[in-house]
């Protein structure tokens, strides 16, 4: 999502002139879009910022340059004002849900009074509504916001105090800015939000909408070839989005589901809602619709109160579900949040010993995934060129990283290629001629 609102930040200034610029040195604005999932996520922005004062102080010195320094997102939500004290040379402060607002701080800044702006409100107008038109191009594949903030409060995480409540956008919204995106060349589009399979907004009938009927909307966008959405709660899993997945073609076979943990007890105490079983019969049903649905999730390790037993009953519906990929994560004390005050919390080795057995069964499983892709076949949807000279990277259908020989041309189509030899984290592939693909 920080990549989508990252782009809107940028669409937002364009106006005023400023375009992006891969040379730090010669910006003269500079926004860091940050994250405060995690502790460390979260003090990487001061370090950064330590960093980005050098960068200011250079331009003023050597060219007389004033250069602006804004910090969005999340952190900028929960430190606010404790930003500006502990880096003073930072100029705007903005939240995830005011960054509309930016043309506007950014004009009112006064470089004479050395003024800082903060503002980081819930405030009553939908910043969506208040977007430029205009978006600059996203490529091939693209991520469009439906749906932001969350009502589940998992003992945990900070999103419902960082993102806001639930809000979802509305389906001719939605729709509009998907056909702008499609117009400019994108092809895959991934829905996003905090919990993305909550979206309910107003349809284009007037009628309410769960997210099973945008997607079946957006799937008769004709140049539009691939959809997905992220992140899914198990709790918002509903029927008519399982048969979504049995029904549209476009829905690509690949889903994030995170479960945090295999332990009923630990489930509980994160406040999840939902048991290991629950959660084992989604996928069961999912796979019931889609028989070649690749499943990824996330896990937290070392919650307050997880036992060994219970660790082990994590292994134990991972090695069940058999996931395609996944992202694991030691239990990171988030000041604010429920979890943060419990008495028993998991020390450090001891998390780090169960992420480090977590990963390893984890990443076997991701290699015994992509090897079963040897040999076969595959649509993928060429993004970009390879590092590598001559070699394009694509995704195939189940989100793996491919890589194979082509001309630039291919970048935005849709190819067949025959998987040639697996990696942990990539397959390498060959293009197959059409006669042979037939
Ligand atoms: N809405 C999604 C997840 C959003 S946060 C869901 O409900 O599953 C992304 C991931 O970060 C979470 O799935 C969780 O695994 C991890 N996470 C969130 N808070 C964390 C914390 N305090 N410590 C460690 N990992 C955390
Ligand atoms: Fe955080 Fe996801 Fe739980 Fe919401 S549902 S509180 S975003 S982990």
């Amino acid at each position: 999502m920080n990549v989508y609102d990252s782009d809107r930040m940028k669409d937002s200034l364009a106006p005023l002139g400023y375009q992006e610029n891969p040379d730090l040195q010669d910006a003269d604005i500079i926004v860091i879009n940050t994250c405060h999932i995690r502790e460390k996520a979260s003090e990487k922005v001061f370090s950064e910022l330590g960093r980005l004062r050098k960068v200011k102080q250079r331009a003023t010195e050597e060219q007389n340059r004033e250069v602006k320094i804004v910090v969005a997102g999340c952190v900028a939500q929960a430190e606010g004002e404790e930003i500006i004290k502990r880096a003073p040379w930072v100029d705007i402060v903005v939240g995830p849900q005011t960054y509309h607002r930016l043309p506007d701080l950014v004009a009112k800044l006064d470089p004479v009074q050395r003024s800082h702006l903060i503002d980081t409100d819930f405030p009553p107008e939908v910043k969506f509504d208040f977007l430029p038109e205009q978006m600059g191009r996203r490529g091939p594949t693209a991520y469009l916001s439906v749906q932001e903030g969350c009502d589940k409060f998992c003992s945990f995480c900070v999103v419902p105090y960082t993102r806001g409540a639930e809000f979802s956008r509305s389906a001719a919204t939605i729709i509009d800015e998907a056909k702008k995106l499609i117009s400019n060349g994108t092809r895959e589009l991934t829905l996003l939000g905090q919990n993305v399979n909550a979206w309910c907004g107003s349809g284009i009938d007037g009628k309410e909408w769960g997210l099973a009927r945008l997607i079946y909307a957006l799937a008769e966008l004709p140049d539009l070839e691939r959809i997905r959405y992220t992140t899914s709660h198990p709790l918002d899993m509903d029927d008519e989005l399982i048969k979504a997945h049995a029904e549209v073609r476009k829905l690509m076979p690949h889903l994030h589901l995170p479960v945090q943990s295999g332990s009923d007890k630990i489930l509980q105490t994160m406040n999840r809602r939902h048991t290991a079983s629950q959660y084992l019969t989604i996928i069961d049903r999912l796979r019931a619709a889609r028989e070649d649905i690749a499943m990824s999730g996330d896990f937290i390790v070392g919650f307050p109160g997880e036992t060994d037993e219970d660790f082990a009953k994590t292994l134990s519906l991972i090695d069940k579900v058999g996931y395609a990929s996944a992202y694991s994560f030691k239990y990171s004390i988030r000041p604010g949040t429920p979890a943060a005050s419990k008495i028993e919390q998991v020390p450090e080795e001891i998390k780090s010993e169960r992420l480090a057995s977590l990963q390893q069964l984890l990443d076997s499983q991701q290699f015994a995934f992509n090897k079963t892709c040897e040999n076969i076949v595959f649509d993928v949807l060429v993004n970009q060129k390879a590092e590598r000279e001559g070699q394009l990277k694509a995704r195939t259908p189940y989100m793996q990283s491919v890589y194979f020989e082509g001309p630039d041309s291919l970048i935005g189509k849709i190819v067949k290629v025959k998987v040639t030899n697996s990696k942990q984290n990539s397959l390498s592939a060959d293009i197959v001629r059409q006669k042979e693909a037939i």
